[in-house]
């Protein structure tokens, strides 16, 4: 892909489990365009890495912050995932409990999967996602699927 374009999502409950990941890959991660909903945002922001002695914030000011994703954050990145704005998901949700925006949440893990982007809902999906080689081939672009174009141009009748 010649361009990543990284959306970085957790609910409260898998905050601190992305925040690991995040640390974990914060390396790979530093090559790429972060943008995140704003708590999660505000939150890789702030997180310190201890590098050779050395405390570091690696992505102060490196990350794009959205809304908070129950006041549209959610939404936002729907948007930028259906204009090819974003090429891969990371979105830790927490699966042991309903949201109050349960909507926005369906909603853009439907769009993740419809316009074909890299979605990960779980660190090991998250891990395997970094380190696919296609992420750096620049000759790697993702396909639209057929039923979109199909959709656009369906018959509606006279
Ligand atoms: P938040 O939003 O990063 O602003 O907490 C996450 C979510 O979509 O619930």
């Amino acid at each position: 892909m010649k361009e990543i374009n990284i959306a970085l999502v957790a609910h409260d409950g898998r905050k601190q489990e992305l925040l690991q990941w995040i640390r974990f890959n914060h390396s790979k991660l530093s090559k790429y365009n972060l943008y995140a909903t704003g708590t999660t945002g505000k939150l890789i922001s702030e997180l310190e890495i201890e590098q050779e002695g050395e405390i570091t914030k690696p992505f102060e000011g490196k990350v794009t912050r959205l809304l908070s994703g129950p006041l549209g954050g959610d939404q936002q990145i729907g948007a930028m995932i259906a204009e090819s704005k974003i090429n891969m998901l990371i979105f830790f949700c927490d699966n042991l409990i309903v949201q109050g925006h349960q909507n926005d949440v369906s909603a853009l893990t439907r769009l993740a999967a419809l316009y074909n982007i890299a979605f990960a809902t779980n660190r090991t999906t998250a891990d395997m996602l970094l380190t696919s080689t296609l992420i750096d081939d620049t000759d790697y672009e993702i396909k639209l699927p057929d039923c979109i174009a199909s959709y656009a141009n369906r018959s509606l009748g006279k």
